[in-house]
């Protein structure tokens, strides 16, 4: 039998997998002698088993509880000195918010009045209890948490709950019970191991909950890990004003900055800082407040952060001046901090710089190369509030989740606003482009999820009054209704009306070659040589302009790894294919032909002058020449009516003729070459051309669409021979990207100097996608069945596409050793997907300029893993 059940004294920080974050690191803390309430964690492992057949491990659960109550001195439940536990999730990646905690297990009419003796106040102990029947209530029964939420406005009455006495809590627990009996017609359960049982069996219901599926799939986590659940011994913040609860930083998450940041509040449990029932205050407050617990608060976070070596957030109460420890974990951060922390633990010699770059992320950077406002954009700030998440964003104002979710759906940029968010906003913040709220802190719900994402947010803008049902919020006498523009800056916390101008980023600025001594752009600056000396991978990039090509250069890559020639012939070269299309005989051709060639040859000298001295990898036209005419629907009204020239008529035939079903399936890539005498002759004269007149060219003949090495050997003959004419030297490869390529890799190497994993078109026919058209149709549905995780056109799918490149990897390298290989699909600027082409040994990837510096960075990241 596996070991089901694990005490605080028995795991580490390494278990996560096992034990959750939460678990783990409340074992790790309780190793460190750190004042943690004594519990133990019901594994992943009881969550699955769980899921599959409905069990949980009782008798193990009922061991350890025994051990527990010995600990404390109390039971569960009983009448004179009731033990109360917690029962908390924890799953191994963090995901605030998303599923359940129930607090004060072991209350019922009985224990309550032993709690009112052992800790001398009646209105603690109603409190206490009210409390378990409303979380129990919403989480375990499934009840509508409005309805305990009305009943406890009801009795207030413009009171704050610090105003309530015993009295009116014994009174909102009748309440609360009718509620129960009334909603599902049974009565709270009394006995406070079926309390225990059920509230453990309700955590794991959670990992399944809409919201927890929803927030996976944004995050990319597994779905089949399962959580863990912690059983903690209760101790409390609600026992008067000596007694508190609070949550910080080990430093300043949206800036990496040291110095204690955190709220706290007083005579509360730990569920009403993240709620708001009251505003909290700073951390530094608690100086005055309790000075003790302050220092040995401050000293705790010290140990911590040297213990992790990183940025930790904790949650904490003090019990009657007493301490308690309640959680840690490595902290969530903005992208910036990130950077910024890692170069700043360097400094401090806590860490090494092959650990400051593997702290940080491909994602990050990308995050960081976003917009933001420009400097002097003149609009008036409408209010302010935290900078609780980095970034620019501008949309228009909605006030619900639902309204975010729809407009976004039509395509409208728009910022929620809210009061405070809570898990159901969830969708609303995945839709909306940046989040505004006029209540908590940099550690409310809206922040921490936020960050996480990667998404603008300003946090606790408290001028601001929001009436989501009228749809509108006013600050002083400005009105703004649904649907007005408002900006709002991540970085200053600002709010604007209206529409604010954005500029490129600090960190663009830099790898443009501007340099400054921003903090951040130092830390990046610092990260990225040290990546670029350990990565492996070459990085190209995918450009068709010398602008792209020059920019790519600037952005650290090492030449081109694609130039799509079909994107030359757009625009009003258009009319030149046309030509080459209608050509009725050979002549007619070729003076099509001759008429491009000269246009290609200086495109390419364009490209050649950009990356001199650096290769250029150029593929020879890949689309089916009908994609380069008038629409047919068009083009047949335009002759049906009477309206198109004789040229008209004639192209509607083309179209006609050429028209397919499977345009992607069709005359394309080599296909093409091979159909239409002297196209790729065309080019590669171009090529050869260009090459001979640049200074330091250095071209790559690239071939598309290859499924046979015949047709890779008819082309190269003819391009051999025009490159011996012109007297130039240039690789010819093949792209690899129809499934039967990458099978029969090995005969297709002797005529390939190098491969360029085409992974868009190899994923598209490995698994019978069609690119255009799946990820609108029906990729929803696949992610919400947890079919994947993450589309496969974003990022490689290892298992099907990966397995294919394996082989043709090996394959390849056993026909010719020293082929050179690499990637320009999608997926070489992914970062998962790079550090797999890393995996299997390839040369280098190549994406779109702006992911240059990512891929860059994820290679460097890839070496070190
Ligand atoms: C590919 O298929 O991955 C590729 C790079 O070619 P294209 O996207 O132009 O089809
Ligand atoms: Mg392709």
């Amino acid at each position: 039998m596996p070991k089901l059940v694990y005490d605080f004294t028995e795991g580490n920080k390494d278990l996560k997998g096992l034990l959750g974050g939460k678990g783990a690191n409340l074992a790790e803390m309780t190793n460190l002698g750190l004042p943690v309430p004594p519990g133990f964690t019901i594994t992943t492992d009881a969550c699955r088993s769980y899921m599959a057949d409905g069990s949980i491990p009782a008798d193990e659960i009922g061991t350890h509880l025994e051990k527990l109550e010995a600990a404390m001195g109390k039971k569960l439940g009983d009448p004179d000195d009731p033990l109360l536990v917690s029962v908390r999730s924890g799953a191994k990646f963090s995901m605030p918010g998303m599923m359940e905690t129930v607090l004060n297990i072991g209350l019922n009419d009985r224990s309550v009045l032993g709690l009112v003796r052992q800790s001398g106040s009646e209105r603690f102990a109603w409190d206490s209890y009210r409390r378990l029947i409303q979380m129990f209530g919403k989480t375990v029964m499934d009840i509508d948490g409005d309805l305990f939420e009305e009943a406890i406005d009801e009795l207030k009455a413009g009171r704050t709950d610090l105003d309530l006495t015993a009295g009116d809590f014994e009174a909102l627990v009748g309440t609360y019970k009718e509620i129960v009996r009334r909603e599902k017609g049974r009565d709270f359960p009394e006995d406070p191991k079926e309390q225990m049982e059920l509230a453990i069996k309700a955590v794991f219901d959670s990992w399944n909950a809409p919201r927890a599926i929803l927030y996976r799939r944004q995050e990319r986590i597994p779905a089949d890990l399962g959580t863990a659940v912690n059983v903690v011994a209760m101790v409390f913040g609600n026992l008067g004003m000596d007694s508190g609860t609070g949550v910080a930083f080990t430093r300043d998450p949206a800036t990496g900055h040291q110095g204690v940041y955190g709220d706290y509040l007083q005579n509360a449990q730990g569920e009403d800082v993240v709620a708001g029932i009251r505003n909290t205050v700073p951390l530094q407050h608690l100086q005055e407040i309790d000075p003790h617990s302050y220092a040995e608060l401050m000293d705790i976070m010290a140990k911590l952060e040297g213990h992790y070596r990183d940025l930790c957030d904790i949650e904490f109460t003090i019990e009657r001046g007493k301490l308690w420890m309640l959680q840690t974990r490595v902290g969530k951060r903005t992208a910036g901090a990130a950077f910024c922390i890692a170069t700043q633990l360097v400094d401090e010699g806590l860490i090494d710089l092959d650990e400051a770059v593997r702290r940080v992320t491909g994602d990050q950077l990308a995050q960081l190369m976003f917009p933001r406002f420009a400097a002097d954009h003149g609009n008036t700030v409408l209010t302010r509030g935290m900078n609780a998440s980095p970034g620019a964003a501008v949309g228009r104002a909605v006030f619900s989740s639902a309204r975010a979710a729809e407009l976004a759906a039509e395509g409208q940029d728009v910022i929620l606003v809210r009061r405070e968010t809570n898990p159901d906003d969830l969708a609303g913040m995945i839709a909306a482009r940046g989040v505004l709220t006029s209540r908590g802190g940099k550690t409310s719900h809206a922040a921490v999820v936020a960050r996480g994402m990667g998404k603008t947010c300003v946090c606790g803008a408290e001028e601001i009054e929001v009436d989501a049902k009228a749809g509108r919020f006013t600050v002083g006498d400005v009105v703004v209704q649904e649907g007005d523009v408002i900006s709002i800056d991540g970085g200053t916390g600002c709010v604007y009306l209206g529409e604010v101008p954005v500029v490129a980023s600090p960190v663009v600025e830099y790898f443009e070659g501007r340099p400054s001594d921003d903090e951040l752009v130092r830390a990046v600056d610092l990260v990225m040589k040290h990546a670029d000396a350990r990565r492996r991978l070459d990085v190209r990039a995918n450009a068709d302009t010398p602008d792209d090509a020059a920019r790519a250069r600037r952005f650290g890559a090492s030449g081109i790894g694609l130039c799509r020639t079909e994107h030359m012939f757009l625009g009003d070269r258009r009319v030149l294919i046309e030509d080459l299309i209608l050509a009725g005989t050979a002549e007619e051709r070729q003076a099509a032909l001759d008429a491009l060639e000269p246009l290609q040859k200086a495109d390419f000298a364009g490209l050649f002058a950009a990356m001199k001295g650096l290769p250029v990898t150029i593929r020879l036209i890949d689309p089916p020449l009908h994609e380069f005419l008038p629409d047919i629907i068009d083009l047949s009204v335009k002759v049906a009516t009477g309206k198109g020239t004789k040229k008209d008529r004639r192209l509607l035939e083309a179209v006609q003729r050429l028209h397919e079903q499977n345009p992607m399936l069709g005359l394309r890539g080599v296909r093409l070459g091979l159909v239409v005498p002297g196209l790729f002759a065309m080019q590669v004269r171009a090529i050869a051309e260009a090459a001979k007149a640049a200074d330091d060219a250095k071209p790559e003949i690239m071939i598309p669409l290859v499924g046979a090495v015949q047709e890779l050997e008819s082309v190269r003959e003819e391009a051999r021979r025009i490159l011996a004419e012109v007297g130039v030297d240039a690789l010819i490869g093949t792209m690899i990207e129809v499934p039967r390529a990458a099978l029969t890799a090995g005969q297709i190497a002797e005529a390939a100097e190098f491969f360029s994993f085409g992974t868009n078109d190899l994923t598209q026919m490995t698994w019978g996608f069609s690119r255009d058209d799946v990820e609108a149709a029906f990729f929803g549905t696949y992610l919400d069945k947890g079919i994947f995780g993450v589309s496969p056109f974003e990022s490689l799918d290892r298992d099907g596409v990966g397995r294919l490149m394996r082989v043709a990897v090996e394959e390849g390298r056993r026909a010719r050793p020293g082929l050179k290989l690499g990637i320009c699909g999608e997926h070489g600027g992914d970062p998962a997907s790079v550090r797999f082409c890393h995996e299997i040994g390839l040369d280098y990837v190549s994406c779109s300029p702006f992911r240059v510096p990512v891929a860059r960075l994820e290679a460097g990241r890839a070496a070190l893993m």
